[in-house]
C-alpha cells in the first residue's frame, strides 16, 4: 500500500480535483490510501469565522461559496455537505451566544475544512468510476491527547489504524488530514499544515511502502524559488537533511511528518500534482550523495537575537539551567544557540513574552535584543566530511559585504547555520546558491571544488 496526501492547492478548483482523481487512478495498483487537506483557503476562512463568532459578527457566505464552486464545477450534489454546514452553523451560533472561543471549540470549527474536502474528493472519485469512501481519520483509529491545536497522537492509534484499514476492503479510503479526536470524544487538530503528519502517521501504522506528498511544486528545492529564480528540485534527500531543512524554514515537509516515517524507514516522496510525471524528491533514511557537499539552502526571516552576558563574568554552575528555565516558563522557543565563556546568544521566532523574559534575565545578566534577523542554513550530509565548507561559505559572503552575526553547527554536523540581518538574507541566499549550484562549469563552483577529508 501507499499513502497519497493531497494539499489544499491540489484541491483548489474543479480542474485540480479532476487532476487528483487521475493521479489516484494511475496509482490504483499500489492500493493507495488517500489523505486530504481542506480545500485551499478553507481552513483560514474557518479560523476567521470562529473569531468573528465570538464577537457576534460572522457570515458563512464565503465558506459556502468556496465549496459550492467546487461542487457545481464537479457536478456533485450539494446535499453531500448539507449536514456538515448545518452543524458548523449551529456551532458558530453557539460560540456567538456564549461569546467565548475555547481551544476545544476552535478545533471543532476548523475541522469542517477536512470533513468536507474528504467528502467532495470521494464523491468525485466515485463519479470517475473509482471505488472510494470518505472517512474521518478518527473513525479509522487516529486518537490524540487533548492538546487542542497541537495534539499528539496516542501510541495505541497505530494498532487501531492498522486494524481499521485492514477491514476496508477494496475501497480507496479518502481520509481527513489534520484532524483527530481525543479519548473524551472531542475533535482535535495536529497543528497548521498537519495533513502531512496524518499521512505519515497512517503510513507508519499500516506499514505503507511509501508516503507521497502531492503539492504544487516540483519537490524539495535547492533554495526558496521565490528568492532564487534558479532554484531546482532535488532528487534525493536523507531524513536528517530534510529535518534540518524543515526546521530552518523550508516549508515543504512539516517537521513532525518525518517522525513516524523515520521510525518505520518509510520513504517520503514530494510530488507535483500539476506535473505528475516529474520525478519529485524522495526522502530516504539514507541516501547516496547526489551532488556535491551542499544539498540545499534554507532561510528563516524575522527572528529575534537575544544576547545574554553573565554579569558575574563567568558562566557559573546553574546559569544555563536558569536561562533555559526562564525561556521555558515564558514559552519562548529557541532556534539557534551559540555560547562563549561569558555569553550566550540565542535566536527565537517567538514574539510574545520576550520583554518579560528579558526583564527577568536582566537581574543577573546584561541582555541585548536585536530584531529582524534571519537564519541561513546550508544543509547536506557531505558538510560533515568537508574541511573547507565553512571557509567557502564565509569567503563568499564576505565578498558580498554580508555581515555574519552568529554561527552554529549542530551535532549532526550536516548543517551549517548562521545569522544575518533580514536585509542581507536574500543576498546571502542568492550568493550561496550561485556559488554552490550555478557555477558548475566554472572552476570556482564551491560544491564541486569542496573536498572531503578522510
Ligand atoms: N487544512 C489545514 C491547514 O490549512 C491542514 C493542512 O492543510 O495540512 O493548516
Ligand atoms: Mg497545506
Amino acid at each position: 500500500m501507499i499513502v497519497m496526501k493531497f494539499g489544499g492547492s491540489s484541491l483548489a478548483s474543479p480542474a485540480t480535483i479532476k487532476n487528483v482523481a487521475e493521479v489516484i487512478r494511475a496509482n490504483l495498483q499500489k492500493r493507495p490510501l488517500v489523505v486530504v487537506s481542506a480545500h485551499c483557503g478553507a481552513t483560514d476562512l474557518l479560523f476567521e469565522l470562529a473569531r468573528g463568532a465570538v464577537l457576534g459578527k460572522y457570515s458563512t457566505d464565503d465558506f459556502l461559496a468556496l465549496h459550492r464552486k467546487l461542487i457545481y464545477g464537479l457536478e456533485l450534489d450539494e446535499e453531500l455537505i448539507r449536514d456538515d454546514v448545518i452543524e458548523l452553523e449551529e456551532l458558530l451560533k453557539g460560540i456567538s451566544y456564549v461569546k467565548e472561543l475555547t481551544p476545544r471549540s476552535l478545533d471543532y470549527v476548523v475541522s469542517f475544512g477536512e470533513k468536507i474536502s474528504s467528502k467532495i474528493v470521494a464523491a468525485h472519485l466515485i463519479k470517475c468510476g473509482l471505488p472510494a469512501t470518505a472517512y474521518n481519520a478518527y473513525d479509522l483509529g487516529l486518537m490524540t491527547d487533548d492538546a487542542f491545536a497541537q495534539a499528539t497522537p496516542l501510541p495505541e492509534s497505530d494498532k487501531a489504524i492498522a486494524e481499521a484499514v485492514a477491514g476496508l476492503g477494496e475501497t480507496v479510503a479518502v481520509v481527513t488530514g489534520y484532524i483527530a479526536m481525543s479519548l473524551d470524544g472531542d475533535v482535535t487538530t495536529l497543528g497548521r499544515n498537519g495533513s502531512d503528519y496524518t499521512a505519515s502517521i497512517f503510513a507508519a501504522a499500516i506499514g505503507a511502502d511509501e508516503v507521497q506528498l502531492w503539492t504544487d511544486v516540483d519537490g524539495v528545492m535547492t533554495a526558496d524559488p521565490r528568492v532564487v529564480e534558479q532554484a531546482r528540485p532535488l532528487t534525493e534527500l536523507s531524513f536528517s537533511e530534510a529535518s534540518e531543512l524543515a526546521y530552518y524554514g523550508a516549508q515543504i515537509i512539516h517537521p513532525n511528518t518525518m517522525i513516524p516515517a523515520v521510525k518505520k524507514k518509510i520513504p517520503i516522496r514530494v510530488l507535483n500534482t500539476y506535473k505528475p510525471s516529474s520525478p519529485g524528491t524522495i526522502v530516504l533514511s539514507e541516501c547516496e550523495r547526489d551532488c556535491g557537499v551542499v544539498k540545499a539552502i534554507a532561510h528563516k526571516k524575522h527572528l529575534t537575537l537575544i544576547d545574554v552576558v553573565s554579569t558575574r563574568m563567568l558562566l557559573q554552575h546553574g546559569f544555563m539551567a536558569h536561562l533555559f528555565e526562564t525561556f521555558n516558563r515564558y514559552r519562548i522557543v529557541i532556534d539557534m544557540i551559540a555560547t562563549s565563556e561569558v555569553s550566550v546568544s540565542l535566536t527565537t521566532d517567538t514574539i510574545k513574552n520576550i520583554p518579560a523574559a528579558v526583564r527577568e534575565l536582566s537581574q543577573f545578566a546584561d541582555v541585548t535584543v536585536t530584531e529582524n534577523m534571519s537564519i541561513i542554513s546550508i544543509v547536506g550530509e557531505g558538510i560533515s566530511k568537508s574541511h573547507n565548507a565553512a571557509a567557502g561559505v564565509f569567503t563568499a559572503l564576505a565578498d558580498e559585504g554580508v555581515n555574519v552575526r552568529m554561527i552554529s553547527q549542530g551535532a549532526t554536523r550536516i548543517n551549517l547555520a548562521f545569522l544575518v540581518s533580514d536585509e542581507d538574507a536574500e543576498t546571502a541566499v542568492k550568493t550561496l546558491h550561485r556559488k554552490f549550484f550555478e557555477e558548475e562549469t566554472d572552476k570556482s563552483c564551491l560544491n564541486s571544488f569542496l573536498t572531503e577529508t578522510h
